[in-house]
């Protein structure tokens, strides 16, 4: 039969693993980290509806300085031949009144293309604005997502520092149990997770979670303290201290 201490030990190492996997669910439960999440899908959602904007806004502004390009030629063509028309080289009127209706021709070129150009423009003007609204709130979202990560690191970091000392507590407790002992046990754990062991309680249904039947409650009762066995009902260890 073990002595006390080996009981006592092996719920010392079962309390200290419980405290270990409640140490595991804080710090998976953290809620930066969801927080962080839901930032980042609200970043992915903005950046699909920004780059269909962003892909209209470029092909607009291709568009506008095409019509921009298009006009300086037509300018600089209507230019050139209003200087041929008074540089003294155009002698015949009716050379003369052709490069007029020439020159007439293109001004009203240039005029048109400048309103097409103004028009996109205007149509580039609300796109370049939910853009700019669109990089405001990633650029909120992100500095709120900074804070946040600060944040989760120093909870991770204080979470850290308790485990250590958690896991160093449990690794004492766990070398007063023999390597056979200890290999049950875990494996007893798989199976009854928290409460593998449990420290015999004759007041509290034994002590088992799902308390024993009054014939395995009498049995226990008059077994020695020291004594460690499955429960019968249902097969969790039970440690018996007194
Ligand atoms: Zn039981």
């Amino acid at each position: 039969m073990p002595d006390i201490s080996v009981l006592e030990a092996l719920l010392e190492v079962q309390r200290l693993d419980n405290e270990l996997d409640q140490l595991d669910h804080q710090e998976a439960a953290l809620e930066e980290r969801a927080a962080i999440a839901t930032l980042n899908d609200e970043i992915s959602g903005l950046d699909r509806a920004s780059a269909g904007a962003e892909a209209e806004r470029d092909e607009l502004r291709k568009r506008q300085r095409s019509l921009e390009t298009e006009a300086g030629d037509v300018e600089q063509k209507a230019a050139a031949l209003d200087a041929k028309l008074y540089d003294g080289s155009v002698t015949s009127p009716k050379e003369a009144t052709a490069l007029g209706d020439e020159i007439s021709g293109l001004k009203a070129r240039q005029s048109e293309l400048e309103d097409q150009s103004i028009e996109l423009l205007l149509e580039l003007e609300p796109l370049d604005e939910q853009l700019d609204v669109a990089d405001a709130a990633r650029a909120q979202m992100s500095s709120t997502i900074e804070g946040l990560q600060g944040e989760l690191e120093r909870k991770v970091t204080d979470i850290e520092a308790i485990r250590t000392t958690t896991k160093t507590a449990r690794d004492a407790a766990a070398s007063g149990l023999d390597d056979e002992r200890l290999a049950h046990y875990s494996k007893m754990r798989i199976t009854y997770g928290p409460s593998a062991v449990v420290q015999f309680d004759a007041g509290r249904g034994g002590g088992c979670p799902v308390a024993m039947s009054a014939v395995e409650l009498d049995r226990w009762k008059h077994l020695a303290a020291g004594t460690l066995e499955p429960c019968v009902d249902c097969g969790r260890l039970v440690a018996k201290l007194d």
